[in-house]
């Protein structure tokens, strides 16, 4: 009930100008967002790295309505990946293709994509195609597929939650995607995605081996493991050994904030772990995905609040 409300907010627009106009609810975003800008993102960047820790870095922002805002999107990203280059921290980038113009047409959107996976290239950076609802699964894929052709560093997120997906990994698998593995953070209608979480565990469990077998990793497949959840972690590090996974065919990666302890116990173990660190101005549904995925957090907001 509570994650649905969360989820309807997320897409709000008269919610989110008040919310983004109060200075309390910006301070509390900052659990989950890394700052408003580049130097401030690449400063929490370098602290993970001093860990033995790497990122992806996210520039907020989702669903541009005119074609100037998406390629003011897709600039600050060639922004992002000059300052990665100048800095030297270990850190890919994470794009949401509503961000970048897919609203607005796919060859406007593509376009800009491939200006910021050419510019990643020329770093030595990857670029990962973030997941979003279900309205885009199909020309998100299209797109990544198509710039994965052509340039090679791109990988693409699959949702657990959804019924499509072990069609999606069955043939990624065989294409020897980079696939980040999420149980998926949309409002999804019980026609396209498992209502019970317990279902989504399960089909995490089936999707993560698929992605982990000895036959998608020959053919070039690999997957990164984007939880929280303990026992997704613990399945995958069982599989992992059964298998005997090399650690550098695949990771672990987590959001900037949540299970800070998690994220360096693995470090330690000697596990790859990216950690997603989103950035800038547009914070509002990304805060909002986060509250629903977990209304506990509302508390901690709560008594901010009053702090005040
Ligand atoms: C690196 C990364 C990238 C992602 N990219 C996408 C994407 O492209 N598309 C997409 O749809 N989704 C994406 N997600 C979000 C994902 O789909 C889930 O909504 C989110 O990760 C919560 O699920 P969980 O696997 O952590 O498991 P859950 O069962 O939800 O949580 C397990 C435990 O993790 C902790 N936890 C989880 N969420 C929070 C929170 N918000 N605040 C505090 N503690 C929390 C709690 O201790 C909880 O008990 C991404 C997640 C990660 C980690």
């Amino acid at each position: 009930m509570l994650r649905s409300i969360f989820l309807w907010l997320a897409g709000n627009k008269m919610v989110r100008g008040w919310m983004t106009s109060l200075g309390v609810a910006r301070r509390a975003a900052r659990r989950f967002v890394a700052g408003e800008t580049i130097d401030e993102a690449i400063n929490v960047i370098r602290e993970l790295n001093a860990q033995g820790i790497v990122a992806t870095l996210d520039h907020l922002g989702e669903n541009v309505e005119t074609i100037e805002d998406a390629q003011r999107a897709t600039d600050d990203y060639v922004k992002v990946l000059d300052a990665i280059g100048v800095s030297g921290v270990q850190s890919h980038v994470s794009v949401k293709l509503t961000a970048l113009g897919l609203d607005l047409g796919d060859d406007v959107c593509r376009a800009n994509v491939a200006r910021i996976v050419a510019k990643a290239k020329e770093v030595g950076a990857f670029v990962r195609v973030d997941m979003e609802s279900t309205d885009y699964t199909d020309r998100t894929l299209a797109i990544y597929r198509s710039l994965r052709d052509e340039y090679g560093n791109v990988g693409v997120v699959i949702q657990a939650y959804l019924y499509r997906s072990e069609a999606d990994i069955t043939a990624l698998c065989q294409e020897g995607g980079k696939v980040r593995l999420c149980k998926g953070a949309y409002k999804e209608p019980p026609l396209k995605a498992f209502p019970h979480k317990s279902d989504t565990d399960t089909s995490f469990v089936r999707l993560m081996k698929m992605l982990l077998s000895p036959t998608a990793r020959a053919r070039g497949a690999r997957g990164a493991i984007a939880t929280h959840d303990v026992k997704m972690i613990e399945a995958t590090c069982q599989y992992a050994q059964q298998q005997m996974v090399p650690r550098d065919e695949f990771e672990f990666q987590m959001l900037h904030g949540i299970r800070r302890d998690l994220q360096q116990q693995l470090a330690a173990d000697g596990y790859t772990v990216r950690i997603y660190v989103p950035y800038g101005t547009e914070w509002y549904p990304y805060f909002m995905r986060r509250l629903a995925e977990r209304p506990a957090n509302v508390w901690f907001i709560l008594s901010n609040f009053f702090k005040k």
